[in-house]
């Protein structure tokens, strides 16, 4: 009880005052709930809560495996959305109260969202104010210049070839934005991992394959790229490749067991983004024959009903209707 007296003294409100213990504990079920909630829908057994004063505005189970995002912890999952609830990812004077200790990951993303105290567990353990470790902001940042000299010296030095800036990016991250070829192969050479996501989902080769980086997309292909992994917008790596007009990269695609056919959250496959998101040149029109010559269904309709070849022609995309008609397709 003692402890608890002072936890409560400790936090950023009126000193003594009664409700914000039964704030914390009504918090905490919260949590508890959300947690169960978790494991019920087979995942793992965390939930968190975000309060200010005696509100709460942010809470989250666990969506790591029902959304099948790694990132997806409790914690991090209540810190977006109490972002999105207050429109702001400033979340100044707010508490993280969740049912275990935060990892590290989580603990930087409170400590980034200017979060003041985490508490956890049903005793109401205080884990203080979050500790904001950027441990991999000057390797990220080696990475993202291409300064292989800076790199090698930092992984000698000890730095974990996967550490993290404060976005949560790897160094390789940095360097398949960046498009520094020398640098994403030592550092993949180095054990990085190709389908580390950061805060946005973004991976190596997911973006390798969305922004053409082709150099380095082959680098992730040959060390494990996961194919299935997907970006916030629920697409593979095809998809914006297709819709960006990165014709080499999308031939590289096909060559793997990659999904021809995926659907995003926004109902559109490769092809139909590489119609309706593309602008009909001769890119695009390469993309849309290599699809359709990879076997793309070509019927599959988006959430309105519309054919690919019905977007083609709505467009007035010739060389497009004309191979998907040729194709045998229908509008
Ligand atoms: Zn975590």
């Amino acid at each position: 009880m003692q402890r608890r007296h002072c936890l409560i003294a400790a936090l950023p409100w009126p000193c003594g005052a009664a409700w914000a213990s039964s704030a914390l504990q009504q918090a905490m079920r919260r949590a508890e709930a959300l947690r169960d909630e978790a494991l019920r829908a087979g995942d793992q057994p965390y939930g968190a809560v975000v309060l200010r004063g005696e509100s709460i505005v942010g809470a989250a189970p666990s969506r790591v495996i029902t959304a099948a995002d790694p990132g997806a912890h409790a914690e991090r999952e209540a810190l977006r959305d109490a972002a999105r609830r207050l429109g702001s990812n400033e979340l100044r004077d707010c508490v993280l109260v969740s049912t275990s200790r935060p990892c590290a990951m989580c603990e930087a993303a409170a400590g980034q969202a200017g979060i003041v105290r985490m508490i956890y567990g049903t005793a109401l353990s205080d884990g203080g104010a979050p500790q904001v470790r950027v441990d991999g902001a000057d390797l990220v940042a080696a990475a993202e210049a291409g300064d292989l000299a800076r790199l090698r010296q930092r992984l000698a030095a000890g730095t974990p070839v996967n550490a993290r800036d404060a976005r949560a990016r790897t160094a390789l991250l940095a360097a398949t934005w960046a498009d520094r070829i020398d640098a994403a192969r030592l550092l993949i050479e180095g054990g990085a991992d190709v389908n580390a996501k950061d805060e946005l989902q973004d991976s190596p080769f997911l973006v390798a394959g969305a922004e053409g980086r082709l150099a380095i997309l082959r680098l992730t292909l040959a060390a494990g790229a996961d194919l299935r992994s997907t970006n916030r917008y629920g697409g593979t790596a095809l998809i914006p490749a297709a819709h960006h007009g990165h014709v080499e990269t999308v031939r590289e695609l096909l060559k793997t067991k990659i999904d021809i056919d995926h659907v995003n959250r926004l109902g559109w496959t490769a092809l139909l983004e590489a119609i309706i998101l593309g602008d009909g040149g001769a890119a695009h029109g390469e993309i849309v024959r290599l699809l359709v010559a990879h076997g793309a269904q070509l019927q599959l309709a988006d959430a309105q009903g519309v054919t690919p070849l019905a977007h083609a022609q709505a467009r007035g995309q010739k060389t497009i209707v004309e191979i998907l008609r040729r194709a045998g397709a229908k509008a």
